[in-house]
């Protein structure tokens, strides 16, 4: 009769990878007699660790979004300068030409 103790799902001893399924949390591997309390607590710590590496990799992911926007920006940035430039120099020459008509 299985009670709370029990360990209900396929779990692999953290020493020999014996099914520790159906024995009670209190226990030990019946293969190598770790201590069943040792592998769920291992498992709990994969289990931290494999979600602090997806948080960083999406911050990852993020940073490199957030880089190529500001990359994107910038080149439009610099794109509108050299129009800005190119304008001002036209102006100039068209008030050249107007002080000469003027003059
Ligand atoms: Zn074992």
């Amino acid at each position: 009769m299985p009670s709370d103790d029990t360990i209900t799902q396929h779990l692999e001893c953290h020493a020999c990878r014996y099914d520790l399924k159906g024995l009670p949390r209190s226990g030990r591997c019946p293969e190598c007699g770790l201590f069943i309390a040792f592998t769920l607590e291992q498992r709990h710590t994969d289990e931290y660790f494999a979600e602090q590496d997806k948080d960083m990799k999406e911050y990852r992911e993020r940073a490199a979004r957030a880089d190529a926007l500001l990359a994107a920006q910038e080149s439009d940035v610099a794109r509108w300068s050299a129009l800005l430039a190119r304008w001002e120099a036209i102006q100039s020459r068209i008030e050249r030409v107007l002080d000469r008509l003027e003059s």
